[in-house]
């Protein structure tokens, strides 16, 4: 068994500029706790004979063959699985791990959704968006606003299903609703299941005491007809709180398990897991594969450790090979992957806006979170408008739309599988995304256009060059080379009204784009020092739309 890390969210928000510690990955498990699958069901050994054979007290029946065992909790926790493993009688044997919500808080709050509708505002760190990196939820809604018969199961820390925003999306189980307090009304196995289940307190109230499932289900399904708040993706939707996190956002393995088999139970199509663990699992993964069995789509947060799922294979439940998992990265407003954002050019599958993103939270409040577990509600909504338009589409054919449909960035190239930004409309519609609006590369209009600096580049220089072109909406100037002292010798770009746009500095040896500046002029300033020399710079071309 390989070690195990658990994931502290709190370390992403103080590292989030720098490498986070990448010590041996280790995953606690709560101590003396297994998760024990039998060969037979339960109920053909008896209790006594079960506690004798397995050292500890069976603290509950998981599923008909699989307990929780409660032993002494001083032998290490992977040689007592192994020691367990080894037993006739069972199948699997394994720590009961704990998991943890992959998100941190943010300390400002951002009243704009750029991840809905991002048209190039400046956020309050001073980053301005760029125009368009969203999930084109305007142009989506124009098209299908959701259906109440899509169940989506946001299984995390819970949900305040009293929110005002929320309230009229949650899924309701009729017969427990009209039934009677304290009854299994419909028979289920779960007592006052309305909204769902809570599988940490084992009671039918899955009130969020944490907030992660609440901003999760912010982003699927928040009321945008209230003229309050935020809008959520789905304007009908039935969401379903399955809590197996608890109030500091953890949750065991034995809860995962049950938490997934009840959303089978309970036919939710599509499961929002914006959670998980770095380490092995043979009892999630079949859980997992009961999900692919049943045809529910699966979105997972790929993780927040700025990894590599195709080497990490790890990382779970996001990076396990099944058909029906759509793992999901993290972009900033600028169409970046995020930071703290685990990737994988096979493995993770699209990615989603996940820095600062302004969803609701407990209490009927609102708050910024950001981590990859904000980018996988953005895709779990974006299923649910696709199966409220297409009904009889099964979990394959939701992922392969969902991967079609997906914006080509720029920023993403190599990084994920699929096209890129999970785009609302263009899953919808089924019609061919374009290329990035943001890659001059990919601008149709480029005009030859040469000047350079000169060679030596000059000391203390202060030059202005202004291009114009009639009629251009936004021009990038490209360069063939450019090398500078890095840091004050810079090109640095400007409109026509001397709003800038941000500089080169630095050496670009294979040139490339400088900003993309809107209007239908640019004008660079160049300056240096007095200290150092180098080449400069070559402008061999610019790219224009008009
Ligand atoms: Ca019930």
């Amino acid at each position: 068994m390989s070690r195990w890390i658990v994931l502290v969210c709190a370390m992403f928000a103080a590292f989030a500029f720098a490498a986070p510690a990448k010590g041996p990955r280790k995953m606690t498990s709560v101590p003396g706790q297994f998760v024990v699958e039998l060969k037979r069901d339960r109920g053909e050994y008896s209790q006594v004979e079960l506690e004798k054979r397995l050292g500890g007290k069976v603290l509950r029946t998981i599923r008909p063959n699989m307990v929780l065992v409660q032993r002494e909790a001083r032998d290490g926790s992977e040689k007592v699985a192994r020691d367990l493993r080894t037993l006739e009688m069972v199948r699997l044997a394994e720590p009961n791990y704990i998991f943890r919500v992959f998100s941190s808080p943010n300390d400002v709050d951002y009243l704009k959704q750029w991840n809905m509708n991002n048209s190039g505002e400046i956020d309050s760190a001073g980053t301005r968006g760029l125009p368009g990196v969203d999930v084109g939820a305007e142009r989506a809604w124009e098209v299908q606003s959701g259906s109440k018969d899509v169940i989506v199961a946001v299984v995390d820390t819970g949900i305040d299903y009293t929110h005002p925003e929320l309230i009229s999306n949650m899924w309701t189980n009729e017969l427990e609703e009209k039934g009677q307090s304290g009854v299994d009304d419909d028979g289920n196995g779960f007592i006052d299941d309305i909204h769902g289940y809570n599988f940490v307190s084992n009671t039918g109230s899955p009130m969020d005491d944490h907030g992660h499932g609440t901003h999760c289900s912010g982003t699927i399904a928040a009321n945008r007809d209230n003229s309050i708040g935020i809008a959520g993706l789905n304007r009908n939707v039935s969401v379903m709180a399955v809590k197996f996190l608890d109030g500091q956002g953890e949750g065991t393995l034995e809860n995962a398990v049950r938490a997934l088999d009840y959303t089978i139970k309970m036919k939710a199509r599509i499961l929002s897991n914006s959670w998980g663990g770095y380490g092995e699992s043979e009892i999630l993964k079949e859980a997992v594969g009961r999900t692919r069995d049943a045809g529910q789509v699966f979105v997972a947060a790929a993780g927040n450790d700025s990894g590599d799922n195709d080497s990490d294979k790890n990382t779970i439940p996001a990076a396990y090979d099944f058909d029906n998992i759509v793992s999901v990265a993290a972009i900033d407003n600028r169409g970046e992957l995020a930071s703290f954002s685990n990737y994988g050019a096979s493995s993770v599958h699209v990615a989603a806006p996940g820095v600062n993103i302004y969803s609701t939270s407990m209490n009927g409040g609102y708050e910024t979170m950001s981590g990859t577990s904000m980018a996988a509600p953005h895709v779990s909504g974006i299923a649910a408008l696709l199966l409220a338009a297409n009904p009889t589409l099964n979990d394959k054919g939701v992922k392969e739309r969902i991967m079609k449909g997906a914006r080509p960035l720029k920023g993403l190239s190599g990084k994920i599988s699929g096209g890129g930004l999970s785009d609302a409309y263009y899953t919808l519609t089924g019609d061919q995304p374009p290329e990035d609006p943001n890659d001059p590369g990919a601008w149709a209009e480029k005009i030859e256009y040469r000047f350079s600096s000169d060679h030596p580049y000059l000391e203390n220089a202060n030059q202005t060059f202004k291009i114009q072109v009639s009629g251009a909406k936004k021009i990038s100037v490209h360069f063939s080379k450019l090398e500078t002292e890095s840091g004050y010798d810079r090109v640095q770009f400007f409109n026509s009204k001397e709003e800038s746009f941000g500089y080169l500095s630095g050496s670009k040896t294979d040139g490339g784009f400088g900003p993309i500046v809107d209007g239908d002029t640019v004008i660079l300033t160049f300056t240096s020092d007095g200290s150092v020399n180098g080449y400069g710079f070559d402008i061999d071309s610019i790219a224009v739309v008009r």
